[in-house]
């Protein structure tokens, strides 16, 4: 069986803590694209941790975490973010790595900083992890891949090649330092040496665990409108999180996927630059900001202010559409109880005109909200677990935000920690 897990909105949506608490009940937890450039936070027994690269199944001793083929791997945000937990008593994952998996280099960082630094003030917010270089580098065919790594020839074959035109754009672009592929080799083999023991053919595995009736849970990073084709382009990341990219991201059949959850927060968050329709400011935007999440709206890998604004079901609705969603998750649902109004943004309105449908990233730039005002529920919820226990105008607010994202809402999480979560229908 084979479940994803996935961002409705911009990331940040509260992924990590539904991962963990699926994570339990499944034998693989998968992470298949994206890199070390975003963060799930997760509060178990043995503290609280921001996990970039490792899969959410992290801290259960039963799970053995994949990292797939469409991820970005960083070989040292990897090592210390196992040495992280392994020093707060978390006993070391079971970790199985593609060997198809490319390998994100420092020189990837490095170009993230300067392209930044050239765009200046018309930059996107990348996170600088290296993300935009290192795919870049995969379609243009010259990253290298963790089995070429493993081959000092070839690594130093693949490196000199891709050293030719990295370098003549640090020399003529950026003026910058040009690599050295003597050293870059050195770094990698031994990079690639220590994780060996963790290395291996990913697809036959899982098409094995399919066939074997393996619980098989699949996470994806960040959320729809980060879709390179689907989002809200150029801001955008550059790997497709979406759930229909997971069959290609970790070597999954297509038809073997049975539930596709979509996590949103009950009200909207985003971190980094674009349109963000429903955006607060000033003291309003403050408050929630402060309320937010666990310990306020921070980003989990930059530590940047998020962005915060009323729930936008215009784009909640196209990203579980886009996604394929078969259930909704909201998140953050007791942030709200201070709030003696709610606002809910049912449409858009461009150029005079009302439009439902989330639309392109130009128009989404002239977009207006139109909001419905609902009454706030005055009260702390945090930690209730039956539906029924909630207050009526908590209630209706679930209620008419599941008819205007027309998905159902499974699941509701009403505090940071596992057991706050409120299980519905079909959940
Ligand atoms: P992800 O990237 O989608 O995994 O999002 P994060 O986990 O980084 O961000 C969500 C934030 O919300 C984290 O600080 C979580 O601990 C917190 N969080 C998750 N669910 C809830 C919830 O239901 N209520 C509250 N108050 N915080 C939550």
């Amino acid at each position: 069986m084979v479940r994803a897990i996935v961002g409705a909105n911009w990331g940040d949506e509260g992924k990590g803590k539904i991962t963990d608490m699926l994570a339990e009940n499944s034998d693989i937890v998968i992470r298949f694209q994206g890199g070390a450039n975003a963060g799930h936070t997760i509060i178990n027994n043995y503290g609280k941790f921001a996990l970039h690269l490792l899969p959410s199944g992290a801290c259960h001793s039963h799970v053995l975490n994949v990292i797939g083929p469409g991820v970005a791997l960083d070989i040292e945000a990897l090592l210390s973010e196992i040495k992280t937990l392994t020093d707060r008593g978390v006993p070391a994952p079971k970790l199985l790595i593609s060997d198809r998996a490319q390998v994100l280099m420092e020189y990837h960082v490095a170009f993230d900083c300067y392209e930044e630094e050239r765009l200046g003030k018309a930059s996107f917010g990348s996170t600088k992890s290296g993300i935009a270089p290192f795919y870049g580098d995969k379609y243009m065919k010259i990253g290298v891949q963790v089995c070429q790594m493993l081959d000092k020839e070839i690594l130093r074959q693949r490196l000199t090649n891709a050293a030719k035109l990295k370098n003549a754009m640090l020399e003529s672009l950026y003026h910058k330092p040009l690599l050295d592929v003597d050293a870059l080799t050195e770094k990698y083999y031994a990079l690639a040496k220590q994780i060996e023991p963790m290395v291996g053919d990913v697809a036959q595995y899982l098409h094995k665990a399919v066939k074997e009736g393996k619980r098989i849970l699949l996470e994806g990073q960040l959320g729809t409108l980060r879709d390179p084709d689907h989002g809200i382009f150029p801001f955008t990341t550059s790997s497709s999180p979406l759930a229909g990219f997971g069959a290609v991201g970790a070597g999954l059949p297509v038809t073997a996927f049975e539930q596709v959850i979509a996590v949103t927060k009950a009200y909207s968050s985003c971190v980094g630059a674009g349109p963000f329709t429903t955006e607060l400011f000033g003291d309003e935007a403050e408050e929630l900001r402060k309320r937010g999440g666990d310990a306020g709206e921070y980003g989990a890998k930059t530590g940047r202010p998020r962005r915060v604004g009323w729930f936008d079901a215009v784009a909640t609705r196209y990203g579980c559409m886009v996604q394929g969603a078969t259930d909704c998750v909201m998140t953050n649902l007791d942030v709200l109880g201070y709030l003696d109004e709610i606002k809910v943004c049912v449409a858009y309105e461009i150029d005079g005109k009302e439009v439902r449908d989330f639309p392109v990233t130009p128009l989404l730039d002239k977009a207006k909200p139109v909001y419905v005002t609902l009454p706030g529920w005055k009260q702390d919820i945090r930690g209730l677990t039956n539906y029924a226990d909630l207050p009526e105008k908590c209630r209706q607010y679930v209620e008419f935000i599941e008819k205007e994202i027309e998905c159902p809402l499974t699941m509701l999480s009403n505090g940071p920690k596992r057991e706050e979560i409120i299980y519905r229908k079909n959940a």
